[in-house]
């Protein structure tokens, strides 16, 4: 069965220094991304400018029609000092096992501290991956599995204390403060394209106009991402921060 999608109506997040919504329509970002998904079809790499080398290399749109299936897109349009119009783009999470592609947000960390505090945590997790394959007594597999859980657990609290986010009030913060003391942070927050696109505006001095997203790709496993479609931002990992991402926006 096909799930019909709502097409995109911009993205925005309660913001709670203002007490109030904070708000991009999807404006020009729509014929900007719609202009982008015809390039990405057509030169089969997101490299910006396209390299002919990439249309087989790391950069090609292939991977998204395999068995990593598809991924979400971002165009943010935004406005400089001057007046003059520009556009950001993104992609959501890693592009085959990238996180930073020239002519895209980067992500909300650095990413050499990233890989300081993930690899020997990932070695080791891995490890143990291999040790309880070869294990045969029931206890020491469940204390091994209870390790490893840990591990994960503690190595994903320091990625996300890694992150920083950056508004256009002039405001950093880590994802706990962004978020409020609400719930825990889920899984892969702060690595959409919305969170990156305007971290990256608002680094750049750049006043944010509005903003989509579209899905290019294989259809993912659940069948509610569409090749082509336009989705709002996230509910779950992207609304919480969007109202400090956006807070201080002059054009909203
Ligand atoms: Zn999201
Ligand atoms: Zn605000």
């Amino acid at each position: 069965m096909t799930i019909t999608p709502p097409e995109s109506e911009g993205c925005g997040g309660f913001c709670r220094a203002c007490g109030t919504m904070h708000w991009l329509p999807p404006g020009s970002a729509r014929h900007e991304a719609q202009l982008l998904q015809d390039r990405l079809a057509k030169q089969r790499t997101i490299a910006l400018p396209p390299a002919s080398r990439d249309v087989e290399g790391n950069l090609s749109t292939a991977w998204l029609f395999g068995p990593q299936r598809g991924k979400m897109f971002g165009v943010l349009e935004c406005r400089d000092d001057e007046g003059r119009h520009t556009f950001l783009y993104g992609f959501s999470g890693q592009y085959n096992g990238l996180w930073l592609v020239p002519g895209w947000a980067p992500p909300l960390f650095d990413i050499d501290r990233f890989m300081e505090v993930t690899d020997p945590v990932e070695r080791r997790i891995k490890n143990l991956g291999r040790h309880l394959e070869q294990e045969t007594d029931s206890s020491a597999k469940k204390e091994m599995r209870t390790v490893r859980k840990r591990l994960s657990r503690q190595l994903m609290k320091r990625i996300h204390e890694l992150y920083r986010l950056k508004n256009f009030a002039g405001q950093t913060a880590t994802l706990e403060k962004a978020v409020g003391p609400a719930a825990p942070l889920p899984t892969g927050i702060g690595d959409c394209c919305a969170p990156k696109l305007l971290n990256q505006a608002a680094k750049l001095g750049l006043a944010p106009l509005s903003l989509v997203e579209f899905y290019f790709g294989r259809t993912n496993l659940s069948n509610t991402r569409l090749h082509g479609h336009f989705y709002p931002p996230c509910t779950d990992r992207c609304e919480p921060l969007l109202g400090f991402l956006l807070c201080g926006a002059a054009s909203i």
